[in-house]
């Protein structure tokens, strides 16, 4: 127990990763110390790895950058859909408001017409 304790006291950051290490000669954690050894005894192609995977990682950027686009410009174009909405509605309200003012000058002129009849047939009564 006393051991273990010993042994935390003696850790120091990995140079690589911070990870606190026991390994004070490399100064490297386990992973660290093994992923340089490999790079170490491949680097051409440690470096071919590390270009395709950051090509990689460029066409997810480009493609996260397209599907941005997309998202703007399905938003513009939901926009677009409930202006529309908006203005078939108000319209419509026009419409309403027009057709039951024509209905209503309609019921004005039959009253009149009405009013007028009433009045031609007295005066005719009173020509019989
Ligand atoms: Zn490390």
């Amino acid at each position: 127990m006393s051991a273990l304790a010993h042994k935390d006291e003696d850790r120091i950051p990995c140079k690589w990763c911070g990870t606190p290490t026991q390994m004070l000669g490399t100064k490297m954690c386990d992973g660290c110390w093994e992923l340089e050894t490999r790079i170490q005894s491949q680097p051409d192609l440690a470096r071919r790895i590390l270009d395709d995977l950051e090509s990689e990682s460029q066409v997810t950027e480009l493609m996260t950058e397209v599907s941005q686009e997309w998202l703007d410009e399905l938003a513009k174009v939901k926009q677009q859909r409930d202006d529309n909405r908006a203005k078939i509605n108000r319209l419509n309200g026009e419409l309403v408001r027009q057709r039951r003012s024509a209905l209503e000058q309609y019921d004005r002129l039959i009253e009149r017409f009405d009013r007028l009849r009433e009045a031609v047939k007295a005066l005719g009564d009173q020509y019989k």
